[in-house]
Protein backbone atom coordinates (compact mmCIF):
# COMPACT_ATOMS: atom_id res chain seq x y z
CA UNK A 1 0.00 0.00 0.00
CA UNK A 2 2.84 2.44 1.15
CA UNK A 3 4.52 2.07 -2.62
CA UNK A 4 1.39 2.77 -4.18
CA UNK A 5 0.66 5.44 -2.32
CA UNK A 6 4.04 7.09 -2.96
CA UNK A 7 3.85 6.04 -7.06
CA UNK A 8 0.60 8.03 -6.84
CA UNK A 9 2.12 11.09 -5.65
CA UNK A 10 4.61 10.65 -7.89
CA UNK A 11 2.45 10.55 -10.95
CA UNK A 12 0.39 14.04 -9.23
CA UNK A 13 3.73 15.76 -9.18
CA UNK A 14 4.37 14.61 -13.05
CA UNK A 15 1.54 15.65 -14.09
CA UNK A 16 1.98 19.52 -12.75
CA UNK A 17 5.06 19.19 -15.17
CA UNK A 18 3.16 17.13 -18.00
CA UNK A 19 -0.27 14.86 -18.14
CA UNK A 20 2.08 12.76 -20.45
CA UNK A 21 4.90 12.47 -17.84
CA UNK A 22 2.40 11.31 -15.77
CA UNK A 23 2.05 8.06 -17.26
CA UNK A 24 5.52 7.20 -16.28
CA UNK A 25 4.87 6.15 -12.75
CA UNK A 26 1.69 4.07 -14.50
CA UNK A 27 3.28 0.44 -15.07
CA UNK A 28 4.34 -0.14 -11.61
CA UNK A 29 1.41 1.22 -10.26
CA UNK A 30 -0.44 -1.33 -12.37
CA UNK A 31 2.24 -4.09 -11.40
CA UNK A 32 1.83 -3.51 -8.04
CA UNK A 33 -2.07 -3.22 -7.39
CA UNK A 34 -2.13 -6.89 -9.61
CA UNK A 35 0.41 -7.58 -6.39
CA UNK A 36 -2.51 -6.34 -4.04
CA UNK A 37 -5.36 -8.14 -6.20
CA UNK A 38 -3.27 -11.26 -5.55
CA UNK A 39 -3.03 -10.72 -1.09
CA UNK A 40 -6.34 -9.46 -1.42
CA UNK A 41 -6.87 -13.23 -2.92
CA UNK A 42 -4.79 -15.32 -0.13
CA UNK A 43 -7.12 -12.71 2.61
CA UNK A 44 -9.93 -14.53 1.20
CA UNK A 45 -8.78 -18.22 1.24
CA UNK A 46 -7.41 -17.26 4.99
CA UNK A 47 -3.83 -17.90 4.33
CA UNK A 48 -2.08 -14.25 4.18
CA UNK A 49 -1.84 -14.33 8.00
CA UNK A 50 -2.69 -16.99 10.97
CA UNK A 51 -5.65 -14.16 12.22
CA UNK A 52 -9.20 -14.08 10.74
CA UNK A 53 -9.61 -11.24 11.71
CA UNK A 54 -6.33 -10.30 10.11
CA UNK A 55 -7.69 -11.53 6.84
CA UNK A 56 -10.57 -9.97 6.99
CA UNK A 57 -10.00 -6.63 7.51
CA UNK A 58 -6.44 -6.28 5.20
CA UNK A 59 -8.61 -8.32 3.29
CA UNK A 60 -11.12 -5.22 2.54
CA UNK A 61 -8.64 -2.82 2.27
CA UNK A 62 -6.60 -4.93 -0.47
CA UNK A 63 -10.10 -5.51 -2.61
CA UNK A 64 -10.67 -1.39 -2.15
CA UNK A 65 -7.06 -0.86 -3.76
CA UNK A 66 -7.88 -3.46 -6.22
CA UNK A 67 -11.49 -2.28 -7.15
CA UNK A 68 -12.70 -5.55 -5.40
CA UNK A 69 -15.28 -6.17 -2.81
CA UNK A 70 -13.30 -8.85 -1.02
CA UNK A 71 -15.96 -10.58 0.94
CA UNK A 72 -18.08 -11.09 -1.96
CA UNK A 73 -15.64 -12.03 -4.75
CA UNK A 74 -14.19 -14.80 -2.15
CA UNK A 75 -17.70 -16.29 -2.31
CA UNK A 76 -17.87 -16.33 -6.02
CA UNK A 77 -14.04 -17.35 -5.56
CA UNK A 78 -14.89 -20.68 -3.50
CA UNK A 79 -17.73 -21.68 -5.96
CA UNK A 80 -14.69 -21.31 -8.58
CA UNK A 81 -12.58 -23.80 -6.38
CA UNK A 82 -15.64 -25.92 -5.96
CA UNK A 83 -16.27 -26.66 -10.03
CA UNK A 84 -13.70 -25.64 -11.64
CA UNK A 85 -13.25 -28.28 -14.54
CA UNK A 86 -16.89 -29.56 -14.09
CA UNK A 87 -18.53 -28.00 -17.38
CA UNK A 88 -22.14 -28.96 -16.15
CA UNK A 89 -21.49 -26.42 -13.73
CA UNK A 90 -19.38 -24.00 -14.32
CA UNK A 91 -17.22 -22.47 -17.63
CA UNK A 92 -15.25 -19.74 -16.27
CA UNK A 93 -15.62 -16.03 -16.71
CA UNK A 94 -15.42 -16.37 -19.95
CA UNK A 95 -17.34 -19.08 -20.76
CA UNK A 96 -15.22 -21.16 -22.45
CA UNK A 97 -16.71 -23.11 -25.38
CA UNK A 98 -15.71 -26.51 -26.63
CA UNK A 99 -14.26 -27.66 -29.58
CA UNK A 100 -17.50 -29.02 -31.02
CA UNK A 101 -19.39 -25.75 -29.74
CA UNK A 102 -16.78 -23.35 -31.40
CA UNK A 103 -17.40 -25.04 -34.88
CA UNK A 104 -21.32 -24.13 -34.61
CA UNK A 105 -20.93 -20.72 -33.87
CA UNK A 106 -21.34 -18.76 -37.02
CA UNK A 107 -18.05 -16.96 -38.29
CA UNK A 108 -18.89 -13.66 -36.97
CA UNK A 109 -19.48 -15.05 -33.32
CA UNK A 110 -16.25 -17.11 -33.74
CA UNK A 111 -14.12 -13.97 -34.57
CA UNK A 112 -16.27 -12.40 -31.67
CA UNK A 113 -14.58 -14.87 -29.47
CA UNK A 114 -11.18 -15.37 -30.66
CA UNK A 115 -11.15 -11.39 -29.96
CA UNK A 116 -12.44 -11.82 -26.45
CA UNK A 117 -10.08 -14.53 -25.51
CA UNK A 118 -7.16 -12.68 -27.16
CA UNK A 119 -4.52 -11.01 -24.79
CA UNK A 120 -5.60 -7.65 -26.27
CA UNK A 121 -8.28 -7.57 -25.09
CA UNK A 122 -7.02 -7.98 -21.55
CA UNK A 123 -7.47 -4.29 -20.58
CA UNK A 124 -10.80 -3.97 -21.48
CA UNK A 125 -11.67 -7.02 -19.53
CA UNK A 126 -9.79 -5.75 -16.82
CA UNK A 127 -11.75 -2.47 -17.24
CA UNK A 128 -15.01 -4.54 -17.04
CA UNK A 129 -14.00 -6.49 -14.18
CA UNK A 130 -12.38 -4.74 -11.42
CA UNK A 131 -13.35 -0.65 -12.58
CA UNK A 132 -16.96 -0.87 -13.83
CA UNK A 133 -18.56 -4.50 -12.98
CA UNK A 134 -18.41 -3.74 -9.23
CA UNK A 135 -19.61 0.10 -9.65
CA UNK A 136 -22.44 -0.55 -12.02
CA UNK A 137 -23.85 -4.22 -9.71
CA UNK A 138 -23.68 -1.96 -6.98
CA UNK A 139 -25.09 1.28 -8.45
CA UNK A 140 -27.81 -0.94 -10.30
CA UNK A 141 -28.92 -3.00 -6.62
CA UNK A 142 -28.93 -0.12 -4.72
CA UNK A 143 -31.43 1.55 -7.16
CA UNK A 144 -33.36 -1.38 -6.92
CA UNK A 145 -33.52 -2.09 -3.65
CA UNK A 146 -34.36 1.78 -3.04
CA UNK A 147 -37.61 1.44 -5.31
CA UNK A 148 -38.54 -2.05 -3.61
CA UNK A 149 -38.57 -0.52 -0.23
CA UNK A 150 -40.51 2.82 -1.05
CA UNK A 151 -43.03 1.19 -2.84
CA UNK A 152 -43.37 -1.75 -0.16
CA UNK A 153 -43.63 1.27 1.95
CA UNK A 154 -46.34 2.68 0.16
CA UNK A 155 -48.24 -0.78 -0.56
CA UNK A 156 -48.00 -1.71 3.37
CA UNK A 157 -47.41 1.55 5.76
CA UNK A 158 -48.04 -0.61 8.84
CA UNK A 159 -44.84 -2.73 8.29
CA UNK A 160 -41.55 -1.18 8.98
CA UNK A 161 -39.01 -0.01 6.37
CA UNK A 162 -36.60 -2.15 7.65
CA UNK A 163 -38.79 -4.96 7.02
CA UNK A 164 -39.41 -4.09 3.59
CA UNK A 165 -35.61 -3.58 3.01
CA UNK A 166 -34.54 -6.90 4.00
CA UNK A 167 -37.26 -9.07 1.78
CA UNK A 168 -35.37 -7.31 -1.05
CA UNK A 169 -33.87 -10.05 -3.41
CA UNK A 170 -31.26 -9.36 -5.74
CA UNK A 171 -28.84 -11.12 -8.48
CA UNK A 172 -26.04 -9.45 -7.26
CA UNK A 173 -26.08 -9.99 -3.52
CA UNK A 174 -26.85 -12.97 -1.29
CA UNK A 175 -26.94 -11.61 1.83
CA UNK A 176 -26.82 -8.54 3.78
CA UNK A 177 -23.97 -8.67 5.08
CA UNK A 178 -22.36 -9.02 1.13
CA UNK A 179 -24.68 -5.93 0.16
CA UNK A 180 -22.50 -4.00 3.18
CA UNK A 181 -18.93 -5.06 1.80
CA UNK A 182 -20.10 -3.98 -1.59
CA UNK A 183 -21.50 -0.54 0.05
CA UNK A 184 -18.49 0.12 2.06
CA UNK A 185 -16.09 -0.98 -0.76
CA UNK A 186 -17.41 1.45 -2.99
CA UNK A 187 -18.07 4.23 -0.50
CA UNK A 188 -14.04 3.90 0.33
CA UNK A 189 -12.88 3.50 -3.03
CA UNK A 190 -15.02 6.12 -4.37
CA UNK A 191 -14.05 8.84 -1.30
CA UNK A 192 -10.22 7.97 -2.00
CA UNK A 193 -10.79 8.68 -6.23
CA UNK A 194 -12.65 12.23 -5.08
CA UNK A 195 -9.72 12.61 -2.67
CA UNK A 196 -6.84 12.35 -5.35
CA UNK A 197 -9.00 14.07 -7.79
CA UNK A 198 -9.15 16.94 -5.08
CA UNK A 199 -5.30 16.86 -4.72
CA UNK A 200 -4.73 17.08 -8.28
CA UNK A 201 -6.76 19.79 -8.70
CA UNK A 202 -5.08 21.55 -6.00
CA UNK A 203 -1.59 21.05 -7.47
CA UNK A 204 -2.38 21.84 -10.95
CA UNK A 205 -4.03 25.35 -9.88
CA UNK A 206 -7.55 24.39 -10.30
CA UNK A 207 -9.00 26.79 -8.34
CA UNK A 208 -7.26 29.40 -10.30
CA UNK A 209 -8.62 28.17 -13.18
CA UNK A 210 -11.91 27.85 -11.76
CA UNK A 211 -11.24 32.12 -10.55
CA UNK A 212 -11.23 33.06 -14.36
CA UNK A 213 -14.53 31.12 -14.99
CA UNK A 214 -15.75 32.99 -12.07
CA UNK A 215 -14.67 36.23 -13.31
CA UNK A 216 -16.43 35.88 -16.50
CA UNK A 217 -19.76 36.07 -14.28
CA UNK A 218 -18.58 39.46 -12.67
CA UNK A 219 -17.62 37.77 -9.08
CA UNK A 220 -14.70 38.85 -7.38
CA UNK A 221 -12.77 36.12 -5.99
CA UNK A 222 -10.03 36.93 -2.93
CA UNK A 223 -6.95 35.37 -1.62
CA UNK A 224 -7.28 33.89 1.81
CA UNK A 225 -4.73 36.35 2.83
CA UNK A 226 -6.40 39.13 1.17
CA UNK A 227 -9.69 38.63 3.25
CA UNK A 228 -8.17 41.27 5.90
CA UNK A 229 -8.81 43.43 2.82
CA UNK A 230 -12.22 42.16 1.41
CA UNK A 231 -14.26 45.23 2.82
CA UNK A 232 -12.23 47.66 0.74
CA UNK A 233 -12.75 45.34 -2.22
CA UNK A 234 -16.25 45.34 -1.31
CA UNK A 235 -16.82 48.84 -1.65
CA UNK A 236 -14.40 48.84 -4.72
CA UNK A 237 -16.95 46.21 -6.38
CA UNK A 238 -20.32 48.21 -5.33
CA UNK A 239 -18.36 51.11 -6.93
CA UNK A 240 -17.85 49.34 -10.18
CA UNK A 241 -21.24 47.33 -9.91
CA UNK A 242 -20.00 44.16 -9.57
CA UNK A 243 -20.63 40.96 -6.64
CA UNK A 244 -17.82 40.13 -4.42
CA UNK A 245 -17.79 36.62 -3.29
CA UNK A 246 -15.10 35.32 -1.42
CA UNK A 247 -13.78 31.89 -1.89
CA UNK A 248 -13.88 29.01 0.23
CA UNK A 249 -10.45 28.88 2.60
CA UNK A 250 -9.42 25.69 2.09
CA UNK A 251 -9.52 26.13 -1.88
CA UNK A 252 -6.31 27.14 -2.63
CA UNK A 253 -7.13 30.19 -4.01
CA UNK A 254 -3.69 32.22 -4.67
CA UNK A 255 -4.59 35.52 -6.39
CA UNK A 256 -7.89 37.93 -6.89
CA UNK A 257 -9.31 38.15 -10.61
CA UNK A 258 -11.85 40.06 -11.64
CA UNK A 259 -13.62 40.53 -14.96
CA UNK A 260 -11.15 42.12 -16.60
CA UNK A 261 -8.73 38.90 -16.78
CA UNK A 262 -11.40 37.34 -18.87
CA UNK A 263 -10.74 40.11 -21.60
CA UNK A 264 -14.36 41.04 -22.12
CA UNK A 265 -14.00 44.33 -21.37
CA UNK A 266 -12.48 47.48 -23.85
CA UNK A 267 -10.90 49.54 -21.14
CA UNK A 268 -9.86 48.69 -18.35
CA UNK A 269 -8.20 50.54 -14.70
CA UNK A 270 -5.89 50.06 -11.97
CA UNK A 271 -8.19 48.13 -9.17
CA UNK A 272 -7.75 49.01 -5.55
CA UNK A 273 -4.94 46.41 -5.74
CA UNK A 274 -3.26 47.16 -8.45
CA UNK A 275 -4.68 44.95 -10.69
CA UNK A 276 -6.48 46.16 -13.92
CA UNK A 277 -10.42 46.22 -13.87
CA UNK A 278 -12.74 46.82 -16.29
CA UNK A 279 -13.75 50.56 -15.61
ZN1 LIG B 1 -8.07 -19.27 -5.02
Amino acid sequence: MVPVALLLWSAIRCAEISRWLALLPLPLIILFIVRAFGLMHECSHGSLFRSRWLNRKIGFVLGVLSGMPQYVWSQHHNYHHAHHGNWDKYRGPYTTLSVDEYAVLSRARQRFYRCKCSVAAVPLAGFIYLIFNPRFTWSKGSIGLLIHAVRQKLAQPHISFRTHVTSYRSRYWKSAREYRHILWNNIVLLSGCALMCWACARLRGLPNHACATAAMHDFYYVADEQRRDSGALAAHARLVGHELTLAPRGLGFRRQVGPAATGRSGSSSPDCFGRRQRA
